[in-house]
């Protein structure tokens, strides 16, 4: 499955100590995250990501134009829900267009771990219909 990770700066500690934790499950998906927060990640784990811009310079937007494409299967997003960030509204769409394309996404830690935990069931095996469906109307 194609992932994509974001922390705001208040929330990086919380998602690199959650990616440490489920290192075993993300080492067999396809990783994509916003700059600094890929960065984090990989500092401290063995995980290969494909990082995009810094979410203020346009990052969330990268992913969020991946989401338009159904090209990810999940986000998790660690907002921080208590501090101004510049860019809300490319937060705003990012979340707006995982409605628009049913995408599962996490705000927090604990909506993370119960969809990573799903990932490891194979509950995600509907986005592979998805992708089937997609690939014939091409
Ligand atoms: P960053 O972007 O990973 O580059 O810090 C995340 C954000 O603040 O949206």
């Amino acid at each position: 499955m194609k992932i994509a990770l974001i922390a705001h700066d208040l929330k990086k500690s919380e998602l690199v100590n959650f990616m440490v934790a489920y290192e075993f499950i993300f080492k067999n998906h396809e990783l994509f995250s916003t700059g600094t927060t890929g960065t984090r990640i990989m500092e401290t784990t063995d995980l290969t990501i494909k990082r995009f811009m810094s979410g203020p310079l346009g990052g969330d937007q990268q992913i969020g134009a991946m989401v338009a494409k159904n090209e990810l299967d999940l986000v998790i997003f660690f907002r921080d829900p208590l501090t101004a960030q510049p860019h809300e509204p490319d937060i705003i769409a990012l979340l707006r267009l995982c409605d628009v394309y049913s995408i599962p996404l996490a705000t927090n830690v604990a909506t993370a771990e119960i969809l990573v935990r799903a990932l490891e069931k194979g509950d995600f095996s509907w986005r592979e219909v998805v992708h089937k469906y997609e690939d014939k109307e091409q």
